[in-house]
């Protein structure tokens, strides 16, 4: 399904443009198959002799990388090739490459980072956020390398690893400190969407034997929107197993009231953004209250993520938010770490 085209005579860019348009358009046009109307797309990707390469092969391969940016842009477009895309794209797979072998030699860690009930103080759980150490990278932050492996196909391997290790540190810890306890888990869009998940997620719970009411999924409306129908289906599969469902960076994207009254969702994550400079911003702050006020209505739980500092408790408490988590409770920790947290939390309130 790929095709090459070379334009012997074409001098300029501009020429190449014109062909492109035109292969888009006509390819645009509907097929008619046995009276079924298909539609095709087409992305298409421009690389310029002597610009862009030498050689044949030289030339392939960058109109390969541009072809794959005019797919990763909503595909129907063409995009030329350029030196900067070609690093990119080198940078990219060398992280991938690194990541994928990270996971083979169980490289991957997890840190997690305390939930707390905030008029009580009391401990409610975890969430399990990934980290990653690579000895020539060195810390690779999972807002960079998620992505990537997203766009690689690697996600899903990876979330397998997340789901089950998580699932084992929070049964390991429900018996060994006997307390009520949730780990919350981060889902990408990709295996949100993937025909994988519920069966992954029931395997690592038949496995690590935690009771799914102990397993809380986070996840961020871009899961959603790309299939309501279906995510809804999903969600309620998610529901009647058991399962916790919180919506992650609340109030960065759509933010649709229409699908927070459909979804099953039992907890609303409000954006660090909003938390960050609740001080300073009059209408930030008026925001932060309309979504707790909102999300009690819809009989939500609300957690305020990003919150380091004491003024943003005493704000968040008068606004009546169920919970806190951030770097003023603690910073995401080692599974040891967290461990001496939680000792040391029991004995000040012993
Ligand atoms: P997120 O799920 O919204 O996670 C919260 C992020 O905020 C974490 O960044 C956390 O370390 C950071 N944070 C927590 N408290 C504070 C605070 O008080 N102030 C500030 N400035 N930041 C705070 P981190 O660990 O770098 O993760 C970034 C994102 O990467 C996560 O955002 C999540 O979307 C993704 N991610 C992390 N772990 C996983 C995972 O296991 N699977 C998937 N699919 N995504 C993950
Ligand atoms: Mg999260
Ligand atoms: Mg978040």
């Amino acid at each position: 399904d790929e095709f090459i085209i070379l334009l012997p005579r074409t001098r300029s860019a501009v020429d190449a443009q014109k062909v492109a348009s035109r292969i888009l358009k006509s390819i645009a046009e509907p097929f008619i198959v046995r009276s079924q109307e298909l539609h095709v797309s087409t992305s298409i990707g421009i690389a310029m002799y002597p610009d862009d390469g030498i050689t044949a092969g030289e030339l392939l391969k960058h109109a390969d990388i541009a072809m794959y940016h005019a797919k990763k842009l909503g595909r129907n477009n063409y995009q030329y090739y350029s030196k900067k895309l070609n690093e990119e794209s080198a940078e990219k797979l060398k992280i991938e490459n690194k990541l994928r072998h990270a996971l083979e030699n169980n490289a991957l860690e997890l840190y997690y980072q305390p939930q707390v009930n905030l008029v009580t103080g009391q401990v409610l759980g975890a969430e399990a956020l990934l980290r990653w150490e690579d000895p020539e990278l060195g810390k690779v932050s999972p807002s960079v390398f998620v992505p990537i492996a997203e766009e690689y196909g690697l996600i899903i391997e990876i979330s397998e690893w997340v789901i089950n290790e998580a699932c084992r540190q929070a049964q390991q810890w429900i018996t060994a400190f006997s307390m009520p306890f949730t780990m919350s888990i981060n889902i990408s869009a990709v295996h949100f969407n993937a025909n994988n998940l519920e069966s992954m997620i029931a395997h690592a719970l038949k496995s690590s034997r935690l009771a799914p009411g102990h397993l809380e999924l986070e996840l961020t409306e871009t899961s959603i929107l790309r299939d309501l129908n279906k995510a809804t289906e999903t969600l309620h599969t998610f529901k009647c197993m058991g399962l916790q469902l919180a919506l992650d960076d609340f109030g960065t994207g759509y933010s649709s009231l229409r699908y927070l009254m459909k979804l099953p969702f039992d907890k609303l994550k409000i954006d660090q953004s909003f938390i960050l400079n609740l001080e300073k911003q009059t209408k930030g702050t008026a925001i932060v209250a309309a979504i707790i006020s909102i999300s009690h209505s819809l009989g939500m739980k609300v957690i305020a993520e990003g919150v380091e500092q004491e003024k943003h408790m005493q704000m968040l408490l008068q606004m009546r938010c169920d919970q806190v988590q951030g770097f003023y409770i603690s910073r995401p920790m080692t599974a040891a770490g967290f461990e001496a947290f939680i000792r040391h939390r029991a004995r000040q309130t012993a």
